[in-house]
C-alpha cells in the first residue's frame, strides 16, 4: 500500500525520542527546524503520487503496488531506471538527496547477496526477504546506521577501552537481543519508520558481539536521537533558496540498552557475515551517492554559465576554460556513473553496479569537488559574501539603490539571484554541509581508492606492458629471471 506524504507525516508522532538543541521534541513534523526536513523527506511520497513521476517512481509485482526503490534490480535496465529515480527525486529536493528508501534498499539488496552465498544461511535470507515484503507493503521509510563512533580510529572493536563505542550484543534471550552503542551521523533518523543497523567494517574472529545487523523501529523503547543543529536557522529564501525548504539531518543514534526482536535481526555473532555486509552494502550506496550527486553538478555548471553572463565575463578566454573544466567534471560523473550500471553483475539474483566503476565514479566526484567550488567562486567575484540580506532587498528604500549599483550584463534582480544560489551552493552553510557530505558521506575518499584499487584486475594491463617490455614476471609479480 503507497502512502501519501501526510499519512508519512503524520505516522511520525509514535513517541519517538529526539532531542534537538538539547531539548526533546514533542513532534517532529511539527518542530520549526526539524518539520523542514521531514518535508523534504516527504518528497518520495508525493513522487508516487504524482502523475509526472509514477511510472518511473512505482512498479507491481503479483498484483501489488509499491515503490520502485524496493524492486530488487536484476540486471543493468533496472539499476539504470533506479539511478534516475534517485536523480529526479534529487531534482525535485533542489539538489539535496531525499535518502528514506535509497539507503534501506542498498542495504537490502547487499544483504541478499551475502545470505544467498551459504546454504546454511537460508533461514536468514527468508527472513530478510520477509522484511522486504513488509518494507512494500507498509511503504516503509528507512535509514540506515552503519557507522560507528568507533573510538580510537587505531584499533578495532575489540581493542577499544570501552567496548560500547561499537554497537554490540549485550544480552540474549527467547524474546530477541539487547543491544548497546552508538552509531554516528545517521541521516533521516528522526523522520523514518525504522533504522537498518548494519556493521560499519570488517569484523574477524573474537568480534562475534559487533558482527550484527538487524533493523529497529525508530520508537523502540531507549533508543535515543540526538539529532544535528547545522543546516537550522536558514529560513530567508532570498538568502538560502534552496536550504530553506530542504534539510537532511543527521543524528547520534544510541542504543541504551535496545530490544531487538528475533524477527528483526539479519544476524548476529557472524564476523563472516559483518564483513561481507559492511563492504556490500558501500557498493551499492556509492552508486546511490553518484545518482544523486548529477543534480548538484548540475546546478553548478548551470550557476556557472549563468554567473558568467549575469557579470558579462562568458566571452572571456579563462572564463571558458573554467566553465569546460566544470563540464567536463559533471560529464565525467554522469558518464561513470551509467557505466557503473552497464558493467553490472548479478549474484543471488541481485544486479550490483561495478564496484570498480562505482569508486572511480564516487572517486572523480570527491577528489574534484573542491576545485568545482573553487571554480564558481572564482566565476562569480566578491558578492558572494558581501551581498545583500532579504531583509535589505525587501526594503523599498533600499532596493531601488541596489538594483541601479548592482546591475552588469544582468538587471540587478537576476544576478543577486544567480549570485544568492552560488553562495547557498558553495559558502553558506548549505555549501559546507555539501562539500564534507562530498569527502566523508558513503566512505572517506580513501576508502573509495582502496575499494578501487582492490577491484581492479591487474592482468591484462601488466601482461601488455610485460609483451611490449619483454621482460619475465609471474601474476604473482615474482620475477622469474632476466628480461631481454
Ligand atoms: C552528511 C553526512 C551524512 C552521512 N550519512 C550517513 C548515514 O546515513 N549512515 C551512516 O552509517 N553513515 C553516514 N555518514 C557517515 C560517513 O560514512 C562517514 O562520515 C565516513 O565513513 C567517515 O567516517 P568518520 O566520519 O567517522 O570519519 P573517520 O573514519 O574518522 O575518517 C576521518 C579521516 O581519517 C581517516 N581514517 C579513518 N580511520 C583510519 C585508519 N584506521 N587509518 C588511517 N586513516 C583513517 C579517513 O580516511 C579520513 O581521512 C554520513 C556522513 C556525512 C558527512
Amino acid at each position: 500500500m503507497l502512502r501519501t506524504a501526510e499519512e508519512f507525516l503524520s505516522g511520525l508522532a509514535d513517541g519517538r525520542e529526539v532531542y534537538f538543541q538539547g531539548e526533546r521534541v514533542e513532534s517532529v513534523a511539527g518542530h520549526a527546524e526539524l518539520g523542514i526536513a521531514a518535508r523534504h523527506a516527504a518528497i518520495d511520497f508525493g513522487l508516487a503520487d504524482d502523475p509526472r513521476y509514477r511510472t518511473l517512481a512505482v512498479t507491481e509485482e503479483d498484483g501489488e503496488q509499491f515503490s520502485y526503490y524496493f524492486h530488487i534490480p536484476r540486471d543493468s535496465d533496472d539499476l539504470k531506471r533506479r539511478s534516475r529515480l534517485i536523480e529526479v527525486s534529487t531534482v525535485e529536493g533542489a539538489t539535496l538527496v531525499v535518502l528514506i528508501k535509497e539507503i534501506g534498499s542498498d542495504a537490502i539488496f547487499a544483504m541478499t547477496r551475502v545470505l544467498s552465498r551459504r546454504a546454511e544461511d537460508a533461514d536468514l535470507s527468508a527472513r530478510l526477504t520477509r522484511f522486504l515484503a513488509r518494507c512494500r507493503s507498509e511503504d516503509w521509510s528507512l535509514a540506515v546506521a552503519q557507522t560507528d563512533v568507533k573510538g580510537s580510529r587505531a584499533s578495532g572493536p575489540s581493542g577499544q577501552t570501552d567496548p560500547d563505542l561499537y554497537v554490540r550484543v549485550v544480552s540474549r534471550s527467547s524474546d530477541g537481543i539487547v543491544v548497546r552503542g552508538a552509531k554516528a551521523h545517521t541521516s533521516c533518523a528522526p523522520y523514518v519508520d525504522r533504522i537498518i543497523v548494519l556493521p560499519g567494517r570488517s569484523m574477524s574472529e573474537g568480534d562475534e558481539e559487533w558482527s550484527l545487523a538487524f533493523s529497529v523501529s525508530v520508537n523502540a523503547p531507549n533508543l535515543k536521537l540526538y539529532a544535528s543543529d547545522f543546516l537550522s536557522g536558514t529560513g530567508d529564501e532570498f538568502t538560502h533558496p534552496i536550504s530553506a525548504r530542504h534539510r537532511m539531518v543527521e543524528t547520534l543514534t544510541v542504543f541504551d540498552d535496545v530490544l531487538i526482536p528475533w524477527a528483526d535481526v539479519f544476524f548476529v555473532d557472524r564476523p563472516d557475515l559483518a564483513t561481507e555486509t559492511a563492504l556490500g552494502f558501500v557498493e551499492f550506496h556509492r552508486f546511490t551517492a553518484v545518482s544523486y550527486k548529477l543534480p548538484l553538478l548540475d546546478a553548478m555548471v548551470g550557476a556557472g554559465l549563468a554567473v558568467a553572463r549575469a557579470n558579462g565575463t562568458d566571452g572571456a578566454g579563462h572564463v571558458r576554460d573554467k566553465l569546460t573544466w566544470l563540464v567536463g567534471y559533471a560529464e565525467s560523473v554522469r558518464g561513470l556513473c551509467h557505466l557503473a550500471a552497464l558493467r553490472s553483475d548479478v549474484e543471488g539474483g541481485v544486479a550490483c553496479p561495478d564496484v570498480l566503476t562505482t569508486n572511480l565514479a564516487k572517486w572523480v566526484f570527491a577528489r574534484d569537488f573542491h576545485g568545482a567550488v573553487e571554480r564558481l567562486q572564482d566565476l562569480a567575484g566578491g558578492l558572494l559574501v558581501t551581498g545583500p540580506g532579504g531583509r535589505d532587498w525587501r526594503a523599498q528604500e533600499v532596493r531601488p539603490v541596489l538594483e541601479k549599483y548592482l546591475a552588469a550584463a544582468w538587471p540587478g534582480q537576476d544576478r543577486i539571484a544567480v549570485m544568492n544560489l552560488i553562495s547557498e551552493l558553495t559558502t553558506r552553510s548549505y555549501g559546507g554541509y555539501q562539500a564534507v557530505l562530498a569527502m566523508q558521506a558513503e566512505g572517506s575518499v580513501e576508502a573509495e581508492k582502496i575499494a578501487l584499487w582492490r577491484a581492479y584486475e591487474p592482468t591484462r594491463a601488466l601482461r601488455y606492458a610485460q609483451t611490449l617490455g619483454g621482460w619475465q614476471e609471474d601474476a604473482g609479480g615474482h620475477h622469474a629471471g632476466l628480461g631481454r
